[in-house]
């Protein structure tokens, strides 16, 4: 098998972890390179698990997409949506074995299939109320709102034919960097215009012009579609007070996008002005500095081997 090569490429999830600590940021996508098959022991696999691990608001997050992407995934190639009830005992028994395969700390003994969490790791006291909370709000709370809402009618009315993606992982080309990219549903409607939608399980409702940017310049390309029938759909599920699954729309017009492709040029060479090799994308530890304040480093996966415990 041909030698896999850290190649440089770029996402939203990389420019945010390079925006929040540089150090965390060189662990993440480069001390922990080849860390699936490094020996048991090692810094290199060390960072390697850590990276993988989540917090439970992502893991609860992830849990949402997990079960949204399989069964919008099935009705696409039967035309059948699985009931409601058959997904949350699904998704209930699944988070179920993660967890407990978590607090065991499994994570240690796997090869590339990682779920843990950050909390179990640190051994971080977390009460059964919050844990229970946490699943009924985030996970059940927002399965509920998508079984419920106004932009599932939305997805049923449109003919199969005209979903575009899934949640599939897809890369495009900007300026000779490879662009990662995974959009949660996309469909185009009756007057042809390209509907990309977000689920978005935070309490935070701030919307990201760099995310809904990039999505709308991928599907300009990946569907031939004009700048202007492109919208940005972010589908709010977890209600927060209110009932969840209220779809808030983003135009991504001409002035958002030449913003967005501004703030990707200037991260992708604030990168690679770090880098030891541009052309061989090699990195050196210590030009990436520890975050001064202590305080931002209490949830961070790789804290012991960073030496902030
Ligand atoms: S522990 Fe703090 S300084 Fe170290 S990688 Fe994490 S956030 Fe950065």
């Amino acid at each position: 098998m041909a030698q896999l090569q850290n190649e440089f490429s770029w996402s939203k999830s990389r420019h945010e972890k390079f925006d929040e600590c540089r150090r965390a940021y060189f662990f993440a996508y480069y001390g922990s390179w080849g860390g699936w098959e490094a020996p048991a022991g090692s810094q290199v696999r060390e960072l390697y698990v850590l990276k993988k691990l989540s917090s439970r608001w992502q893991w609860a997050g992830s849990l949402v997409h997990d079960a949204l992407k399989k069964a919008l995934a099935r009705a696409k190639g039967t035309g059948e949506l699985p009931p409601l009830e058959k997904v949350l005992e699904q998704v209930r028994a699944k988070a179920r074995a993660e967890w407990a395969g978590s607090r065991e700390k499994s994570y240690w003994r796997e090869a590339s299939r990682i779920v843990g969490l950050v909390e179990h790791e640190y051994g971080e006291a977390v009460a059964d109320a919050d844990w229970k909370r946490l699943y009924e709000q985030v996970v059940d709370g927002s399965l509920r709102a998508f079984w419920a809402s106004p932009v599932l009618d939305e997805i049923r009315r449109t003919p199969r034919e005209r979903w575009l993606t899934v949640d599939e992982l897809d890369s495009w080309d900007f300026e000779g960097t490879k662009i990662w990219v995974a959009i949660d549903f996309a469909y185009r409607d009756a007057d042809g215009r390209v509907h990309v939608l977000d689920w978005k399980t935070g309490k935070e409702r701030g919307v990201d012009h760099v995310q809904v940017g990039t999505y709308a310049l991928y599907a300009q390309r990946k569907w031939s579609v004009a700048v202007d029938s492109v919208v940005g759909g972010l589908v709010y599920l977890v209600g927060n007070g209110v009932p969840g699954g209220e779809r808030v729309s983003v135009s991504a017009d001409a002035a958002a996008l030449d913003a967005c492709t501004t703030a990707m040029r200037s991260s992708i060479a604030a990168m690679k002005a770090t880098l030891e090799d541009p052309a061989r994308n090699l990195a050196r530890e210590d030009v990436f500095p520890r975050l001064e304040e202590r305080d931002r480093c209490r949830r961070c996966p790789f804290r012991r081997p960073c030496g902030r415990l």
